[in-house]
């Protein structure tokens, strides 16, 4: 290669660099502003999970949006990873927390029996007041514990295991229900799968999403399937698209699902009109 069109590329690759380093600094500034304003530019979505047993829905997860008066709409995948490296998560988990028990409390009211699961990141797993902050609220809102789960992702769990593994057990004594979540991307091995105080594995999309056209994913998927009976563990299959894909993992024993060929994650409202629609639908009929 000659040298002009190399020192191109090195001067594009720098703008690159320089792009991506000017937007992180700016989500940061602007979520840092918020939230010493405690002007919360935040909302809850909610994704059915539906049990692939008897068909109905069952649980709700909790996803955040943050539209940014600044800078617009900013996926949480973008976010909440600048969140922990700035130490604001905690911050955010406690607002996402009181978010969801008062939406259970709502979906109580209306008496519709619906759980919450919220996802936790690893440093709101090891702070010691989160689950003294999350019974207090449950009982002030009179919301029965088994409502209310969590989920953690496999690759968080990776970064302090003991820690972690500890913190985990203190919510599972407690009766929470305990996801791993995005199981099959953190590479964690089956002795340590054994170890950890968690009931149920969420199965990362990624091996779901073409689960009708890939013999691999289809492998991937019910060797997990086997790997979750013997370790007797909840499944769900998360980033269902399709029928086929949702008659697959039903014929394989798969307890639950959540994709968009059920619903995407829908706003407070939109879950309720969504809800009134869908509480009878049979979804494996
Ligand atoms: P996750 O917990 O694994 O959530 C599932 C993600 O997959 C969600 O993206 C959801 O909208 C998306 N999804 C669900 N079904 C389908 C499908 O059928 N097809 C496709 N293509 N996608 C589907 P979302 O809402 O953008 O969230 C991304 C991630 O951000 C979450 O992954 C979670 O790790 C994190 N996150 C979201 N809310 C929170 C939160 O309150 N706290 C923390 N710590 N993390 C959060
Ligand atoms: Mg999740
Ligand atoms: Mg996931
Ligand atoms: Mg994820």
């Amino acid at each position: 290669m000659d040298t002009a069109k190399l020192q191109q590329q090195i001067l594009a690759y720098d703008e690159e660099l320089d792009r991506k380093y000017q937007r992180r600094l700016s989500v940061v500034t602007e979520l840092e502003r918020m939230l010493l304003e405690e002007r919360y530019e935040f909302s809850l979505h909610y994704q059915p999970k539906v049990n692939l047993q008897t068909g109905k829905v069952q649980s709700l997860e909790a996803l955040l949006r943050w539209h940014s008066s600044e800078l617009g709409f900013i996926p949480p995948d973008e976010f909440i990873v600048l969140a922990e490296h700035a130490g604001f998560i905690n911050q955010i988990t406690d607002w996402v927390v009181t978010q969801a028990i008062s939406d259970l409390a709502l979906l109580q009211s209306k008496d519709i029996p619906l759980s919450v699961s919220v996802n936790l990141s690893a440093q709101d797993v090891t702070n010691a007041d989160l689950l003294a902050n999350i019974q207090q609220q449950l009982n002030q809102q009179q919301v029965a514990e088994h409502s209310f789960a969590i989920e953690i992702t496999e690759s968080d769990l990776l970064k302090e295991p003991e820690k972690a593994i500890r913190c985990l057990m203190e919510y599972r004594q407690h009766g929470f229900e305990i996801a791993i979540d995005d199981f099959g991307t953190g590479y964690s091995s089956l002795a340590y799968l054994k170890s950890l105080p968690v009931n149920v594995l969420k199965i990362d999309k990624s091996f779901v999403l073409n689960l009708d056209q890939q013999q691999e994913d289809q492998q991937i998927v019910s060797s997990i399937l086997e790997l979750a009976k013997s370790f007797d563990l909840h499944v769900v299959a998360e980033g269902i698209e399709s029928a086929e894909s949702l008659a697959l993992l039903h014929n394989w024993g798969c307890e639950w699902g959540q994709g968009y060929f059920i619903s995407k994650p829908l706003s407070f409202t939109a879950l309720l009109e969504w809800y009134e629609v869908h509480k009878d639908t049979n979804w494996v009929e």
